[in-house]
């Protein structure tokens, strides 16, 4: 059988421009930018911050901040490694875009306020489709096949709480998968995780794996804000994985990590009652399967006994929803199992 598949989708061009020169040695700051016709501003623009670092040949690091709008650590450490930057103290090229899906991340929002996309649920992108679809489209047939890692920082944003941790998949190609592991342990954030995916399809995670890059992620803490010691993982684990890539030199900054496995859907939590969450467990407390996590009011009526979940495994309680009320159907804990 004979295939005929149309080269129409993947001819179209992207509408991004970029004012930086991905191979030109030294150090650029500029912005990419797509046209966006609107009320304000007729001819105007989403301008998405960008610096490249490059000297010489080498290996090429994408990081990425706020592809969710409200996660706030990544974007922090990156503006300040922008600001840092030196190319005559590396060797390779470091691609810096703190503000990935920038609508949302002007509007402090998990998606974008213009058309509602969720960056890290509509990979490949479309050139053609919604601004979200047109920036993912980018980085898929752009600034993906550019780079050797990815580093796509996460944070629980403000509907989640995490313990701080980087994290790589379980991937079928297990020499990708040992390169992986290697560069969320070179990372070293306090904990460790092989991360199951509620839902993997669309990920930017899965485009950059899918191209066979080294691709780690994080979940550095939440609620919609940083503290200092979440901003310094995300810094110290930038100076680690710069070192870990080669491409600057000294060794790595090394401390204790706690290794945490999600092996399937039991790690998970979610709530089947709307109301007030009274949490009965701490982030990094230890717990038993069928140990209480959780109750959850009802706030529309007095005297009625609380809903009551359970741990379904033994582990550490790792992740959490983060405002005080909660929906059915919502994320409620997360227990992830000690390796
Ligand atoms: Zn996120």
């Amino acid at each position: 059988m004979i295939l005929f598949i149309s080269p129409y989708f993947s001819m179209k061009k992207n509408p991004i421009s970029s004012s930086v020169d991905f191979e030109k040695d030294g150090v650029q700051h500029g912005f990419l930018k797509l046209p966006h016709s609107h009320d304000e501003s007729a001819w105007g623009s989403i301008v998405i911050p960008i610096t490249v670092a490059k000297n010489g040949v080498g290996p090429t690091i994408l990081f990425t901040g706020a592809n969710h709008g409200d996660e706030y650590e990544g974007p922090v450490a990156l503006f300040d490694l922008a600001n840092k930057i030196q190319a005559n103290n590396i060797s390779g090229r470091i691609i810096i875009i703190p503000g990935m899906n920038y609508p949302a991340f002007q509007a402090g929002k998990r998606t974008s306020p213009i058309d509602g996309g969720n960056m890290n649920r509509v990979f490949p992108g479309n050139p053609e489709g919604t601004f979200t679809e047109k920036i993912a489209d980018y980085f898929n047939r752009t600034l993906l096949p550019l780079a050797d890692y990815v580093v796509d920082f996460h944070s629980g944003g403000k509907t989640l709480d995490f313990l701080p941790f980087c994290c790589a998949h379980v991937l079928e190609d297990k020499k990708q998968q040992k390169k992986c592991v290697a560069a969320m342990k070179a990372f070293n954030a306090p904990h460790s995780v092989m991360l199951l995916e509620i839902d993997a399809v669309n990920m930017y995670d899965t485009a950059a794996e899918n191209m066979g890059k080294v691709f780690i992620s994080t979940e550095l803490g939440g609620g919609g804000s940083t503290t200092a010691y979440t901003v310094e993982i995300a810094k110290k684990g930038i100076r680690n994985i710069l070192r870990h890539a080669g491409i600057i030199k000294g060794n790595l900054e090394v401390d204790k990590t706690i290794y945490l496995d999600m092996p399937d859907d039991s790690c998970y939590i979610f709530s089947e009652s709307i109301g007030l969450v009274e949490h009965c467990v701490n982030l990094g407390d230890k717990v038993k399967a069928g140990q209480l996590i959780a109750k959850v009011h009802n706030i529309e009526r007095i005297g009625i006994l609380p809903d009551e979940y359970h741990a379904k495994i033994d582990g550490v309680f790792t992740g959490k929803h983060f405002p005080g009320l909660i929906g059915n159907g919502d994320f409620l804990g997360v227990v992830a199992v000690p390796v």
